[in-house]
């Protein structure tokens, strides 16, 4: 992750510059925005029990009590770092409204998220070559996660997959067949839509790349 800084114009960013060329005040180091970007995204995420923070079914959390548990173990951390680090974030990664908070996407505890119906007629799953194969047997499953996590565009899923691997393979998913089938798929943010089970029968192409 990068550095944090603010820009009177545009507001919150990451990296030395603003889109606008200027360089503004650097609100929080590059390692306090990783360290405290890792807490807040397993606490909403993956172990809020852990913390004894009250999580709805949807997934929101009190902002009030998030700041409390970012605070008992970020002494330094104020509300103001932890709006800074969610209004920097350009994935889309958090929802927030005046009041509560949750995680749009990579859960993988039990939770219900609410978004609205997804529809793209294709979607994206990269993955590596020795698991494409295993896929198009049994399907795609949320292993260690609460949902299959599908891109929108061919571009998404081949930088998402090669964070893992060199040479992605990209699964065409016939988005618009699975729901007519009943499956339900939602819209995350504009790259990501969650999906349950994807069998084998909606995974219409298979896109090598490089
Ligand atoms: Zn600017």
């Amino acid at each position: 992750m990068e550095e944090i800084r603010f820009c009177p114009e545009h507001g919150y960013y990451r990296g030395e510059r603003c889109e606008c060329g200027m360089a503004g005040e650097v609100i929080m180091s590059e390692e306090r925005t990783t360290r405290l970007g890792k807490f807040i995204s397993g606490a909403l995420r993956h172990f809020p029990d852990k913390l004894k923070l009250d999580i709805d079914e949807r997934g929101w959390v009190s902002f009030e009590e998030l700041m409390r548990v970012v605070r008992r173990k970020y002494s330094w951390a104020s509300k103001w770092h932890v709006l800074a680090l969610l209004k920097s974030d350009v994935k889309g990664r958090y929802e927030l409204t005046d009041d509560k908070i949750r995680a749009r996407y990579g859960h993988s505890i039990k939770v219900d998220l609410d978004f609205p119906e997804c529809n793209h007629e294709v979607l994206y799953y990269g993955t590596s070559e020795e698991e494409a194969d295993r896929l198009l047997e049994v399907g795609i499953k949320p292993v260690r996660q609460r949902y299959v996590h599908l891109s929108t565009t061919l571009e998404k899923s081949i930088e998402v997959a090669k964070l893992r691997t060199e040479r992605p393979i990209i699964l065409e998913i016939d988005a618009k067949k699975a729901r007519e089938d009943g499956i339900t798929i939602i819209q995350a943010t504009e790259d990501i839509c969650l999906s349950e089970e994807i069998s084998p029968e909606y995974i219409k192409k298979v896109v090598k790349i490089g």
